[in-house]
């Protein structure tokens, strides 16, 4: 039997033998809930077949292209996909039109431009296919021009300022590189989304520039070493982890519905020191649910490959096998909107927050990157000859540079208000930016750096490198520092300090943009060498050498999670700021400004607007925490622990009554003092929620952003926690059939 069942028995029988029919009148949610998640059945998934038969079945991908369009038109279109050449104005009407014929006959009766504002979700605006005739009837309405660009009000959508809210025009712009998809009877058409004045109003846009970018300067570090790279792809590997809970607990949970985190709850009994989770038997609820979703992915051309548990009680991760930058990111941004449907079909809720309970594992996604080429090598991977391992010396020294330039970018491009709960805590990477190579790679690096005839040159195709060799498969080699942020495990990075919740994109751009920026002036220092008249081998190795030493302070190979490496951080000058509010200030440097505006993928005042949307959606987070905060702990939490007191109070006195005052208070001790100790909580709660209120106002007075954003995190975040130690306090002494909100034990071990 499932694991979770095992954990369900003893509830159960506990509650059907002492509780019987007491608990309807009190706290009903609670017990009802608990009693219909138990009772719940896995839902029966339908075979769909062949996965090589639905597979991408929702997607106008080249074969339904090869199908619905005309053949010089789907030879333009390949050309667009594959060779990244501009979309020709000639063919959008018929594309359009086979891309409607497709939908239609695939059921759809809607579309819709389908793009990533800057709030982190998704966003849709449904338009029908059909239009009326003026005669009274419909005809179907779908041309080029409604497929490649449509007018959404972008009023409604996070500018920072960009646009005055007043004039409502943005546009989005079709992106031809992701394929049109199915969800429902909707045909999502991936797009772009900027302003009037050309300022990005999402992640895309500048996401597809900072792949140009790597691209470029990428291809221009690859010809030093094979004339024959035309092109260099920027790839990524998401893994994404969430939490499953039933759909009856969480909705006895406010905090939950309204924050996506518990505010409070007192940790279980059980908790993750059993961490028989594990590559558990996963539970028959969830492995119909996984069973799905895994179906619906695959139906989208999400290649889903691995779905296993998490560390966590009900915790859970998916992970495609990885596919080009653009692509990943929309794929993850589909699988997040897609996979809270399949979990209501089942009875459950996702939580992709960041760090939905304390004391137990958050969710994070961990981002694998890697750069590799249109002749098909893998940059970041180790080659056969010496020469090929040269040009992966080259990219890893490179990457780690560019982290190294913008450690605190690159933690400004993860962080966010649920983040901050992860990072830094104990079992996520740490607030800091650092990278772990593995004993292989960092001996090599060493070596390199003090070795002076590190090259030789065989003959003007062979060189020969003065280390031992470098094991083709590294893979298994590294011995994965779970705790390194940046961590190079074989043939990639990964990126493991995004959180569950987050775009992958604002990730991403940071990294390809900085990583362009490194490898543009690596390429001028060794051509700068070379017209010196230096052999090009040796330049590149005069050049690694140095960013060898310039990049040292960012390669960590010991426990990232250590107090040891934070004071030993601090001493190397990496960026050790943990305030979100002040994190966010990485954008806005003479370096960060510099380098976007160098590789063309933001603008100053593109920059400047994000960072407006960063801190206030920061600050309407907390906002949002500290309202749920107060109302739950005086509408739920203080009258439920009066109700018990009273309850407390009157056996004392029936105590009195019956055995005289002393003899009755003298065994009614321990009860006094629980009516005393819950008095006292009840009075700190309802001081702490006062001043709560009393800062939020003075908060929100604040003009600037970034102010506001500050005083919400110095002020009105700690305090939270303030008084959640006092309600969690009192979830410990209250008579647990009065308690109304479903406790951990019962949200995590359903
Ligand atoms: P783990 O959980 O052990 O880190 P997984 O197999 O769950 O590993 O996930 C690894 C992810 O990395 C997958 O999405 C995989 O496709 C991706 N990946 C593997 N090789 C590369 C690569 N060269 N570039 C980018 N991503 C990669
Ligand atoms: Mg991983």
């Amino acid at each position: 039997m499932a694991p979770q069942n095992k954990n369900a028995v003893p509830f159960l029988s506990f509650f059907h033998i002492f509780v019987p029919a007491k608990r309807k009148i009190m706290s009903r949610l609670r017990f009802d809930a608990v009693e219909s998640a138990f009772s719940k059945k896995p839902l029966e998934v339908q075979d769909p077949g062949r996965p090589d038969e639905f597979f991408a079945c929702k997607v106008f991908d080249k074969s339904k292209m090869f199908k619905y369009l005309p053949a010089d038109v789907y030879s333009k279109m390949l050309n667009v996909i594959e060779g990244g050449e501009s979309l020709d104005n000639s063919i959008i009407d018929s594309v359009a039109e086979g891309m409607k014929k497709w939908a239609i006959d695939s059921g759809a009766t809607h579309y819709t431009h389908w793009f990533s504002p800057l709030t982190g979700t998704t966003a849709e605006k449904h338009d029908a296919f059909i239009d009326l005739d003026g005669k009274g009837g419909v005809i179907e309405n779908f041309s080029g021009k409604l497929l490649t660009q449509q007018e959404p009000d972008a009023s409604s959508f996070p500018n920072g300022g960009i646009r005055s809210t007043f004039e409502a025009r943005g546009y989005s712009a079709w992106d031809p590189t992701s394929p049109a998809f199915l969800m429902g009877n909707t045909l999502c058409i991936p797009t772009i989304f900027v302003a009037y004045t050309g300022e990005a109003l999402d992640y895309k846009a500048p996401l597809l520039k900072s792949i140009s970018a790597v691209d470029k300067a990428a291809t221009e570090v690859c010809r030093l070493f094979d004339k024959s790279v035309h092109k260099v792809y920027s790839y990524l590997g998401w893994e994404q982890e969430y939490f499953l809970i039933d759909e009856d607990l969480y909705m006895a949970r406010p905090d939950l519905i309204l924050t996506g985190r518990t505010l409070m709850g007192h940790e279980s009994a059980k908790n993750q020191q059993l961490d028989d989770h594990y590559f558990g038997a996963i539970p028959e609820r969830v492995a119909a649910f996984m069973k799905d979703l895994e179906i619906e992915a695959l139906k989208l051309g999400i290649p889903a490959k691995t779905c296993h548990n998490e560390t966590a009680p009900n915790q859970f991760e998916l992970a495609p096998i990885y596919e080009q930058c653009n692509l990943a990111v929309d794929h993850n941004m589909i699988l997040m909107s897609m996979m809270k449907d399949v979990a209501r079909r089942h009875g459950f809720r996702v939580l992709l927050h960041e760090k939905p309970f304390n004391g137990v594992n958050g969710s994070g996604k961990h981002c694998n990157w890697s750069l590799g080429t249109d002749t098909g090598v893998q940059l970041m991977a180790p080659g056969k000859s010496d020469k090929d391992n040269l040009r992966f010396i080259t990219f890893v020294v490179n990457t780690l540079s560019a982290i190294y330039r913008h450690n605190g970018l690159l933690k400004a491009s993860v962080m966010s208000a649920a983040n901050a709960h992860r990072l830094g805590g104990a079992e996520a990477p740490p607030a800091i930016i650092s990278s772990f190579l593995g004993s292989e790679i960092s001996s090599v690096l060493d070596h390199m750096e003090t070795t002076d005839n590190f090259v030789k040159l065989l003959s003007k195709r062979e060189l020969k490198l003065d280390i031992p060799q470098i094991p083709e498969l590294l893979i298994d080699n590294t011995d994965r520092n779970r705790t390194s942020p940046f961590a190079f495990t074989g043939n990639r990075f990964e990126f493991r300090a995004v959180g569950a919740e987050a775009n992958c994109a604002p990730a991403m751009i940071a990294l390809n943009t900085a990583v362009a920026e490194q490898l543009e002036m690596f390429r001028d220092d060794v051509d700068a060498l070379v017209r010196k008249g230096e052999e090009k081998e040796f330049a590149i190795v005069k050049v690694l050498r140095k960013y060898i030493k310039y990049c040292k302070p960012v390669r960590f190979d010991g426990n990232g999670y250590s107090d040891e490496w934070k004071d030993e951080a601090i001493k190397r000058g990496l960026d050790c700021e943990s305030s979100t509010p002040l994190i966010f200030d990485n954008y806005l440097t003479k370096e960060t400004i510099a380098m976007f505006r160098k590789e063309n993928v933001m603008t100053e005042s593109e920059l400047k607007a994000r960072n407006e949307i960063k801190w206030s959606t920061y600050t309407k987070k907390i906002q949002i925490e500290a309202r749920v905060m107060g109302d739950l702990a005086l509408n739920h939490i203080i009258p439920i622990a009066t109700k018990y007191q009273s309850s407390l109070l009157d056996n004392i006195i029936k105590m009195e009554t019956v055995l005289g005052k002393e003899e009755g208070d003298r065994l009614s001790k321990e009860n006094i003092a629980t009516v005393k100790e819950i008095a006292e909580h009840v009075a700190d709660i309802r001081k702490l929620v006062d001043e709560l209120i009393n800062r939020r106002k003075v908060a929100n007075k604040i003009e600037s952003a970034r102010k506001r954003a500050i005083a919400y995190h110095d002020g009105i975040a700690p305090m939270l926690e303030e008084i959640r130690q006092r309600i969690d306090a009192l979830e410990l002494m209250v008579d647990d059939q009065q308690w109304t909100l479903p406790k951990y034990r019962e949200l995590l071990f359903f």
